[in-house]
């Protein structure tokens, strides 16, 4: 009898200058490589039809792409803020919420980190480069290529994250402008990069919900790490299977 993977829903990346939605084919390959049976979705979908991709499918995980819409945490659009899809973020925002009511592992990446974040009640920086200055500034925009860490993020303890990871300190790629700045209710931040910023979230009282600010798709390759964050969400997902 053949044993049913996960099935693995993901929101797709969207371009805005093309108006069109695609996927990077790393994502696809972490969740096989995982276990998992990777789906992708679609950029938008009506409220019935996210209902039954919650209750369907057994993990849900958001990918990277374009700022989220500053409306949708409380603020005008900053100069420095990029281009949003707006269809994208309603749906997402509407397939967390139908998701977590029925208690699917949820893994979010760089923005979907912050889309969590906001999702919970929290916000972010528009733009970390002029709103998050620092003395000595932590490169989050690396000029190398994705497979190769920029900087380092600090593992809290007694954390999901320490948990899955096994260790105090990762070694982390860095392709963001945007980053969680008010920590949503109920989350709290589990990873912290050099001089402060959070680059990880999860939320302590739900069965697997956590986002990281880097790109495990392109670090499990050579990475232990991004491999045992994959797998913990696979098999968080199996197991609700049961
Ligand atoms: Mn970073």
């Amino acid at each position: 009898m053949n044993k049913k993977k996960p099935l693995i829903a993901l929101t797709p990346y969207f371009n805005t200058e093309r108006d069109e939605p695609y996927m990077r084919p790393a994502f696809i390959n972490a969740v096989r490589h995982a276990g998992g049976n990777p789906v992708v979705l679609p950029i938008d979908q009506p409220e019935e039809d996210l209902q039954q991709i919650a209750d369907t499918f057994d993990g849900i995980l958001l990918t990277g792409g374009p700022d989220v819409h500053p409306f949708l945490f409380g603020e005008e659009t900053q100069a420095h803020c990029g281009n949003v899809c707006l269809r994208r973020d309603k749906t997402e925002l509407a397939l967390i919420r139908l998701a977590m009511a029925a208690g699917k592992p949820i893994l979010g990446v760089c923005r979907g980190a912050q889309i969590l974040n906001i999702s919970q009640g929290g916000d972010i920086y528009q733009d970390i480069p002029s709103q998050f200055p620092q003395e000595f500034p932590v490169c989050h925009d690396q000029p190398f290529y994705y497979d190769i860490p920029a900087h380092h993020v600090t593992v809290e303890p007694g954390t999901l994250l320490e948990k899955i990871a096994g260790k105090s300190t990762l070694e982390v790629n860095s392709m963001h402008h945007q980053a969680v700045r008010k920590l949503a209710p109920g989350l709290i931040a589990s990873g912290h990069a050099p001089g402060g910023l959070i680059e990880c979230v999860e939320k302590p009282d739900y069965p697997f919900l956590i986002g990281v600010q880097w790109h495990p798709e392109y670090l499990w390759q050579n990475d232990e790490a991004a491999v045992r964050l994959f797998g913990a969400f696979v098999e968080a997902a199996a197991a609700q299977m049961k």
